[in-house]
């Protein structure tokens, strides 16, 4: 599978210059299964709306898109409205929730009222395509749908403001773990890191850095240092951070970058538009 990287951003879409390098939209991942050429995606910040034009613009037909979300936060809806297959009266989407204690009650409330006429112009109704709203503990059939290659999907609520979840997707003897918007507190969580064992790829939050993390508490985000010592102590073989603080631009990135890089050579910084292979 491979993973590309639609939005880096946390928290708000920065456009400023000296922005640009690391990439200005919010959290949007581009899941491909290369075998069968299917996508999924993981959260629809401002990223999507690029997303979705990159679909169109090489031509890919799928008759069902699964988009899988980590939670609800703006910065990883906002591009939902933007994304042009969502108009496509032949489109099946299919809006997912995946893993245990699960509190969002009315999963298509969730869209339906940022849709509402005092917010957006079309509503969720007129949108177009087919929805499809599925709170589920286990996602595999969706992402994949008839492909005879296993594939393992779970999805496992870890810490942050009104709870969101990390996910590990196996496929072909490979990992991938996304965990963003996570907020491990005065430990490191060990479910985390248990999830994450042995990933081929760890994409892991790192908003701030260890001195801005204690004047952050509560807004549920990690430190660099803190998505490092996930990778260590998980063993896996490649770190990709990212949900990037919109007040840190380029310069600031790369010597973060640099640093991490010091500790655990295997690390990168996500840049938009940035893929990675596993
Ligand atoms: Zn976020
Ligand atoms: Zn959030």
């Amino acid at each position: 599978m491979k993973l590309k990287f639609y939005g880096t951003r946390g928290s708000i879409p920065v456009c400023d210059v000296g922005f640009q390098q690391f990439g200005g939209n919010t959290t949007c991942f581009q899941i491909t299964f290369t075998d069968t050429n299917r996508i999924a995606i993981v959260d629809a910040g401002t990223g999507l709306r690029k997303l979705g034009k990159d679909l169109r613009a090489i031509g890919h037909v799928q008759d069902q898109i699964p988009i899988a979300f980590t939670h609800f936060h703006w910065d990883h809806i906002q591009g939902f409205p933007f994304f042009a297959p969502a108009y496509d009266t032949k489109q099946k989407i299919t809006i997912l929730t995946v893993g245990q204690n699960q509190t969002v009650e009315n999963l298509r409330e969730v869209f339906e009222i940022p849709l509402q006429s005092h917010y957006f112009p079309i509503q969720l109704g007129l949108m177009g395509a087919q929805f499809d709203f599925l709170k589920i503990e286990e996602a595999s059939q969706h992402f994949t749908l008839t492909s005879s290659t296993p594939t393992k999907v779970t999805g496992q609520r870890h810490n942050h403001p009104g709870g969101a979840y990390s996910f590990r997707i196996e496929r072909n003897g490979k990992v991938l773990v996304i965990s963003t918007d996570v907020e491990h507190g005065e430990h490191i969580d060990m479910q985390l890191v248990e999830l994450a064992r042995g990933a081929d790829l760890l994409v892991h939050d790192a908003q701030y850095t260890a001195e801005e993390l204690p004047s952050h508490r509560g807004w549920g985000h990690s430190s660099y240092d803190q998505a490092l010592q996930v990778a260590e102590m998980a063993g896996v073989k490649q770190l990709a951070i990212t949900h990037h603080d919109p007040e840190h631009d380029d310069e600031f990135l790369l010597r973060m970058e640099q640093l991490c890089k010091e500790r655990f050579a295997e690390t990168v910084l996500a840049r938009e538009g940035m893929e990675i292979a596993l």
